[in-house]
C-alpha cells in the first residue's frame, strides 16, 4: 500500500515505563506543536482511586461491570482541572504514590482496559494530539502515524520519582523503596495479558537517562513534523 493510500490516526503516541520522563516529554511537545495533551495514565489512576474510596473488588464481574457503567468520567476540563469522575475533580489525588500501584493492578482488568480504550479512542477522534500511555501506539492507535518509546534506567526513573514525591512534600520513601516499587511496576506492566507494556515495532525509541528535556523535544518535534508534512497533515 503507497503512504498516500494509508490512512493515519493523527495521533503522536508516546509509550513507556513510569518515570521514563514521557509525561513531561509529552507535555512539552503537546506545547511546543500547539496540540491536545491526553494523559491515559491519569485515566486508570482516576479510576483506581475511585474503585478504592468505594471498596470495589478489583476481579471481573458482575460488580465491577455495574461500578464502570456508573461512571462518568470528564478529561481535560481546564489547564487546572486535569480529570472529574462523577463531577469529583481528581487531579491531586491522583498523584499519591499509592494510587500508582493500584493504577497497576486495575490496569490488569480487560473490562477496565475496554472501557478507556472506547473513551480514549473518543476523546481523540478526528484530532491532531499527543496521547501518552503504556499502549497507546500497540494498541490504542496502532495506525499512529508517529509514534515514541521513551525509555531510561530503573535507578534514574526511580530517583525522578522520589524527587517528584519529595518536592510534593512527601518525604516518607526511601530510594531503595522506590526503586523496588518501580521495577515492580514494570514488571506488572510488561507482564500483563492484555495491552502489555511493549514498543510497537514501528516506534522510535529513545533512552532518555542522559538526554537533556531540550534536546529530546528538539528531535521529536522535528520527527512529527517531518512525518506530518510528509503525509500532507496540518498540525
Ligand atoms: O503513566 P502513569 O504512571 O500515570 O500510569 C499509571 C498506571 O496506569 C501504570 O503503571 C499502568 O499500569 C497503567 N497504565 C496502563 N495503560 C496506559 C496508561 C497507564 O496500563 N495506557
Amino acid at each position: 500500500m503507497s503512504v498516500s493510500e494509508q490512512t493515519y490516526a493523527k495521533v503522536i503516541a508516546i509509550d513507556g515505563p513510569s518515570g521514563s520522563g514521557k509525561s513531561t516529554i509529552a507535555k512539552d511537545l503537546a506545547r511546543e506543536l500547539g496540540v491536545l495533551y491526553i494523559d491515559t495514565g491519569a485515566m486508570f489512576r482516576a479510576l483506581a482511586f475511585v474503585a478504592s474510596e468505594q471498596k470495589i473488588e478489583l476481579v471481573e464481574g458482575e460488580t465491577l461491570s455495574n461500578f464502570l457503567n456508573s461512571l462518568n468520567i470528564e478529561y481535560g476540563i481546564s489547564d487546572r482541572v486535569l480529570i472529574k469522575i462523577n463531577g469529583i475533580d481528581l487531579t491531586e489525588k491522583i498523584r499519591e504514590h499509592q494510587v500508582s500501584k493500584l493504577a497497576s493492578i486495575i490496569s490488569q482488568l480487560p473490562s477496565v482496559r475496554k472501557f478507556l480504550l472506547d473513551f480514549q479512542r473518543l476523546l481523540a477522534k478526528n484530532k491532531v494530539c499527543v496521547m501518552e500511555g503504556r499502549d497507546i501506539g500497540t494498541v490504542v492507535f496502532p495506525d499512529s502515524f508517529c509514534k515514541f518509546f521513551i525509555t531510561a534506567s530503573a535507578d534514574i526513573r526511580a530517583s525522578r520519582r522520589l524527587k517528584q514525591l519529595q518536592d510534593s512534600g512527601d518525604d516518607s520513601f526511601s530510594i531503595d523503596q522506590i526503586i523496588k516499587d518501580v521495577k515492580k511496576r514494570d514488571d506488572t506492566d510488561t507482564n500483563r495479558a492484555f495491552a502489555p507494556l511493549k514498543k510497537a515495532d514501528d516506534a522510535m525509541l529513545l533512552d532518555t537517562s542522559e538526554m537533556t528535556m531540550q534536546d529530546i523535544i528538539k528531535i521529536l518535534s522535528n520527527e512529527v513534523k517531518f512525518r506530518a508534512s510528509h503525509l500532507g497533515f496540518k498540525l
